[in-house]
């Protein structure tokens, strides 16, 4: 199902609202209505979860097999912000929740973890046929344009009806692929209610560099690569793949480092010195010996063709025109600093980044609602009685492997649990 039980036109009271059915929405869904009846989810696009499709490249990476204290780490100055929703719904609850819905899952040697059929829609279905297990009234292709706190409920408008509920969960994510239904309306729902919403950036997005050469690779991917800031005050690094683009540099290594710079760069700073090394597990002095011994031992090979064992064979020719040497030169005929100028770059590839591609195609938007506004306990506003917020919509974002959909999951069910909770509760403060 992409967009079960529909609804005739008609004012509707609920216990429950949750606006956005995307990962966390639906998470949040799930385990209120497993708590208490009167679920609706209020979803703006035709199906749910559209982006939950595109995640992974369409396998879904739905989270990371580490630690709790790991998660927390990872997401940085967040971290603590989460610590608890993590407890709540932690990465091995989060397979668990899949795995007893028929839904294996595998890790990969990264700790990368996807269903092991590889297939984001079945994630997707897995969690809504829980929603509609537990209750869930869906109602697809209704966006709420308007939240407004009555006396004793929260109304929210859509182009066909209002919803009035007790209890309301804005779920409705960042601002990256707006074209997946994440349009950034919750900023202003958020706002509209009292908070403070932390101008959104871009993370996980490709970086542009000053340098025009990575063009002329675009789609060549190296593997294990570690990239890290040249003149940073923080330690700045990530490892991982990278893909050349046709302005610069995305894949997941690329793109953490982009998160890592996101506020320098949404500063305006547009000189940023990166260097790659290409090959993180060969300390340079060890490099050079082995690339003299290759040199000797192929002597009549072609430069090129001899870096072709190391790195892609584009890159390869690329790497001689940057040591300023002809890649047709014959391995023998290598000179002492060519090979040492070749040595430097493959530990040290240096690019400047002058900017990131747009917010709209990053993974992931930095900013959203402030966190100091919401109990990490409970998800619950601390300025609205009543109000809840889960998933990527908060100020809260982790690299890439899986962090960000567990955020989701962890949040939403957080989110969802405490508001039905509340609902339980003699006195509605303490919601
Ligand atoms: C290409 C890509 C690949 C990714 N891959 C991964 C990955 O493999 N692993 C990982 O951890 N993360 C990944 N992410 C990030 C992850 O997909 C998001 O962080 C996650 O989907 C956010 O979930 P969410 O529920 O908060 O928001 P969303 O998934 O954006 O869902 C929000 C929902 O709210 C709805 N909505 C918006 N406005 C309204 C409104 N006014 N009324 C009603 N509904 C509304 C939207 O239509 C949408 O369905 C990827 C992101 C992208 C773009």
């Amino acid at each position: 199902m992409t967009s079960r039980p529909e609804e005739t036109n008609h004012n509707m009271d609920s216990e429950i609202c949750i606006l956005g059915a995307g990962p966390a929405g639906l998470m949040a869904a799930i385990c209120a209505a497993r708590e208490r009846p009167g679920v609706t989810v209020v979803e703006a696009s035709p199906s749910a979860g559209r982006k939950l499709l595109v995640t992974g490249g369409g396998r879904c990476n739905l989270t990371h097999d580490a630690t709790i204290d790991e998660f927390v780490r990872a997401f940085g100055e967040a971290g603590r912000f989460l610590r608890h929703s993590l407890h709540e719904m932690s990465p091995t609850d989060v397979r668990t929740f899949f795995h007893d819905h028929g839904l294996l899952t595998t890790v990969e040697a990264d700790g990368c973890v996807f269903p092991a059929d590889g297939r984001a829609v079945d994630v997707r279905e897995v969690l809504l046929t829980e929603a509609e297990r537990a209750g869930v009234r869906l109602r697809c292709g209704s966006p709420a344009i308007g939240v407004a706190l009555e006396e004793n409920a929260f109304a929210v408008a859509t182009a066909r009806h209002v919803v009035r509920a007790k209890r309301l969960i804005v779920a409705t994510g960042g601002v990256s692929w707006p074209q997946t239904g994440s349009t950034g309306d919750g900023y202003r729902f958020a706002a509209a209610l009292g908070h403070t919403v932390v101008a959104p950036k871009a993370a996980l997005v490709p970086l542009i560099t000053q340098q025009k050469w990575p063009g002329s690779l675009a789609g060549v991917a190296v593997r294990d690569v570690r990239i890290y800031a040249k003149c940073s005050p923080r330690k700045i690094a990530s490892v991982g793949a990278i893909v050349f683009t046709q302005d610069g540099l995305g894949g997941p290594a690329a793109q953490d480092i982009s998160r890592l710079l996101a506020d320098e760069l949404a500063d305006g700073r547009s000189d940023i010195g990166l260097c790659i090394d290409l090959l993180p597990q060969t300390p340079l002095p060890e490099l050079d010996g082995q690339l003299q011994q290759r040199l000797s031992a192929h002597a009549r090979k072609t430069i090129s063709n001899v870096l072709a064992e190391l790195v892609p064979r584009r890159l390869a020719a690329t790497l001689c025109t940057l040591a300023g040497c002809d890649g047709e030169t014959q391995a023998g005929q290598v000179s002492k600093e060519t090979r040492r100028a070749i040595a430097a770059l493959l530990k040290a590839l240096p690019v400047n980044v002058t900017g990131t591609r747009p917010i709209a195609e990053a993974t992931v938007t930095r900013g959203g609602v402030d966190r100091r506004q919401i109990d990490p306990k409970t998800m619950a506003s601390k300025v609205c009685t009543g109000l809840y917020f889960a998933g990527e919509l908060i100020d809260a974002e982790g690299p890439c492997g899986g962090y960000n959909l567990q955020m989701c999951f962890s949040t939403g069910a957080l989110a969802g649990r405490s508001a039905a909770r509340s609902l339980s509760n003699k006195s509605p403060s303490t919601a």
